[in-house]
């Protein structure tokens, strides 16, 4: 059917194909939520959604000489956009996170010549080549998710010629894959060590050298900037989007992540497509985003692991005992506010398995905080994560909970992939250089 018709990336599209009994998230405004249509069909042509709503709606026409997909009560939803990636580097910088693991802030580590820095020698040094072919199984990565169309940033070259290098290896990924592709000149994202502290110099460079060069070749669909301490200020960054501005291009800026420059309300005053990051956000910056219809991207799994970071840390400062000490005397005093509220008598019978539970889970407290100022994270955190197994046993040993193949087999999941990750990555790469 699809013989002599329309090719996406060489291949015939089908002809019709139907996916029948589906949860459909269509975020149709006019529905609650997501718009969830509980028994959806979808229906395409030619490589062309032609119908997406409930199976029972499905004019009738469609149904026609149609392949059709049970799809049995699983999701689909509108393809995922990751608006804010790093995606094209070289390289990694894994190490730098057994650093933070040991006590040092991201601005230590930067300042340490680590950070974005020890990226740009990376990314200098290989090919454009080198870059696709290093990105494509992270591509693959985000596509396997669901993600349709990815923004990808420059800011690892910081040089004319590699910033070019590293959006047109960006652009290359769009041909190797089915996927969207918007590209972000990120110049002004740190100072290149061969500026020696000269930031306005650096910034001429970028305004006159690398914006009309990388705009004159087309390869920016955005320019972007990092406005903080350890990078540029707001006036700095306001001159990059001046640039950006005579030639056209939308912007969008890394802002308030360290500290509160105000970079979002200078993020808002350029009509900036999105600021991202905004852990300091304050309530003006707030009404900047909201005035200027500015998108606030926030990203969470920066912090994901913070947590285990505060750990390491605190097990260098404090002792074990100190560390519980504190941590539930906290709790206590969170909770002990409500509880002339929200307290209930203790059934009798229950006394004795809440004092075990209450022993089991103060000495496993113990002993992380105790392991944290001794081994390496990277052996701990497939032990955090063992506490899924125990949980399991103990819930059906003292609990009766009953214990299903899928919950067992989630667990062993996360377990064996934390320890095949902390394992798998002998020598993760060169020793940060000290700061010259
Ligand atoms: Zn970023």
């Amino acid at each position: 059917m699809a013989a002599g018709g329309e090719k996406i990336a060489g291949k015939d599209l089908p002809g019709r194909t139907l996916w029948l009994n589906a949860r459909l998230a269509t975020l149709d405004p006019a529905l609650p939520g997501l718009g969830m249509v509980e028994r959806g069909a979808v229906a395409a042509e030619g490589g062309r959604i032609v119908y997406a709503g409930a199976e029972a709606d499905l004019p009738a026409s469609l149904r026609a000489g149609a392949e059709t997909v049970d799809v049995e009560g699983r999701l689909i939803t509108p393809g995922l956009i990751d608006c804010h990636t790093h995606l094209v580097y070289a390289g990694n910088r894994a190490h730098e996170f057994e650093l933070r693991l040991k006590g040092a802030s991201y601005e230590e580590v930067a300042r340490a010549g680590g950070g974005i820095v020890s990226s740009v020698k990376a990314l200098r040094a290989a090919s454009e080549a080198d870059l696709v072919r290093e990105t494509l199984p992270r591509l693959d990565a985000l596509i396997a998710e669901g993600v349709t169309t990815v923004e990808v940033k420059s800011g690892y070259g910081l040089d004319r010629d590699s910033e070019i290098k590293a959006l047109k290896a960006a652009r290359k990924l769009a041909e190797a894959r089915p996927v969207a592709v918007r590209t972000t000149f990120l110049g002004a994202h740190a100072l290149p060590p061969e500026m020696n502290g000269d930031k306005a110099a650096y910034i001429d460079k970028v305004v006159d050298d690398m914006l009309p060069a990388v705009a004159g070749a087309g390869l920016v669909d955005a320019v972007d900037g990092f406005c903080e301490g350890i990078a540029f200020s707001p006036e700095e960054i306001a001159r990059v989007f001046d640039a950006a501005k005579a030639l056209g291009l939308p912007v969008k800026l890394h802002a308030d992540q360290l500290s509160n420059l105000h970079g979002a309300a200078l993020a808002a005053s350029y009509g900036a497509l999105s600021a991202d990051h905004l852990e300091y956000l304050d309530e003006a910056g707030v009404q900047a985003l909201r005035d200027a219809g500015t998108v606030a991207v926030l990203l969470s799994t920066v912090f994901y692991a913070y947590n285990l970071i505060l750990s390491g840390q605190q097990a260098l400062v404090a002792k074990p005992g100190e560390i519980m000490l504190f941590q539930n005397l906290c709790i206590t005093i969170i909770l002990g506010v409500a509880a002339p509220w929200l307290a209930v008598a203790l059934p009798s019978g229950l006394w004795l398995p809440l004092a075990g539970v209450t022993a089991l889970s103060l000495a496993g407290q113990f002993l992380m905080s105790w392991s944290y100022a001794r081994a390496e994270a990277q052996y701990l955190i497939p032990t955090e994560y063992s506490a899924f197994i125990w949980a399991i046993g103990l819930g059906w040993l003292f609990f009766d909970e009953a214990v299903t193949w899928t919950t067992l087999a989630g667990a062993g999941l996360i377990v064996a992939s934390c320890l095949i990750a902390s394992r798998s990555n002998p020598k993760l790469a060169e020793p940060i250089e000290a700061a010259v």
